[in-house]
């Protein structure tokens, strides 16, 4: 999986990334997918019990990259009381009063919790920067605050992972246009993703600028190819698996002798 992760230091391109890249087997790795939510369901209950890590978890695509599609397959399983989705739409009068990072940071996750982002800060450095809705000076100063605000939330014992979601634009053009056909999925559509559609290569440099300079040892981005659901939820589950395990999290010590507790008695001699 390291294949996917962007090299903090390197000169990362998004046209080296095929959308559409996938290997294996379908039906095989769905067998596989199973067995990761099963794995996942466990480690999210030693996050809880052990009380000690908190798991951020980020996820930016374009309009139908599959964002949602990713918590409702990789969690598939996970104990919902053990995780939180926080989305991050357009952002309010009184949001916009503050730093871009207020109410981003009040989502971040506690102590045994993980937390997914469903858009996030990087909004602030994407739409904002596409469509100037501060000015450049104020929005390129950006990667290296996102920056210093993940080093600090990861010194605090935050584990990071950044997922972008790797569709092409004739993907993007078949998944708008299946929302459009059936009657079940037109609630979905939204008029206004044709207009972001239009910007495709203004969004592809800024996704590309924050790529380079926000993948970091201790928030690396993962560029997931997303045009196969099947193997886009795969590659996800397999990277959040590997890196919950590499939290080496315990199931913590009784602080009482089991043995010599007797429920509904006396104590045994
Ligand atoms: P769906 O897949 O259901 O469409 P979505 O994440 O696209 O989910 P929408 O309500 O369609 O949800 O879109 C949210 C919008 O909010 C996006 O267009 C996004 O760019 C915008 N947004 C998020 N954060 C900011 C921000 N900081 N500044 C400006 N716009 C933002
Ligand atoms: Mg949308």
């Amino acid at each position: 999986m390291k294949e996917f992760r962007v090299n903090a230091k390197g000169a990362f391109k998004l046209k080296d990334v095929k959308a559409d890249y996938g290997s294996g087997d379908k039906a095989e790795t769905k067998e596989k997918l199973l067995a990761l939510n099963k794995e996942l369901e466990m480690l999210q209950e030693q996050l809880y019990a052990e009380h000690k890590h908190k798991v951020l978890v980020i996820l930016q695509a374009m309009d139908t990259g599959g964002k949602d599609g990713v918590i409702r397959h990789v969690f598939e399983g996970v104990n919902p009381q053990g995780v939180r989705v926080a989305g991050f739409k357009a952002p309010t009068p009184l949001e916009l009063d503050h730093d871009y990072l207020w109410r981003v940071h009040q989502q971040a996750p506690a102590k045994g919790e993980l937390v997914i982002f469903n858009r996030s800060h990087y909004e602030d450095v994407l739409v904002v920067a596409v469509h100037q809705l501060v000015p450049e000076k104020v929005w390129c100063k950006r990667y290296d605050q996102i920056n210093d605000f993940e080093r600090m939330l990861a010194e605090e014992g935050t584990t990071i992972c950044k997922f972008f979601l790797h569709i092409d634009l004739d993907e993007q053009k078949q998944r708008l246009q299946e929302r459009l056909e059936n009657p079940d999925k037109q609630w979905k559509f939204n008029p206004d993703d044709l207009k972001e559609r239009k910007l495709w290569p203004e969004y592809m440099k800024a996704y590309e600028a924050v790529l380079r300079r926000t993948s970091t040892d201790w928030a690396p981005w993962y560029v997931v190819p997303s045009n196969k659901k099947w193997f886009r939820n795969y590659v996800v589950a397999s990277i959040l698996v590997k890196t919950l395990r590499g939290l080496n999290m315990k199931y913590p010590k009784a602080d009482f002798d089991p043995s010599a507790i007797q429920i509904d008695g006396t104590a045994l001699p």
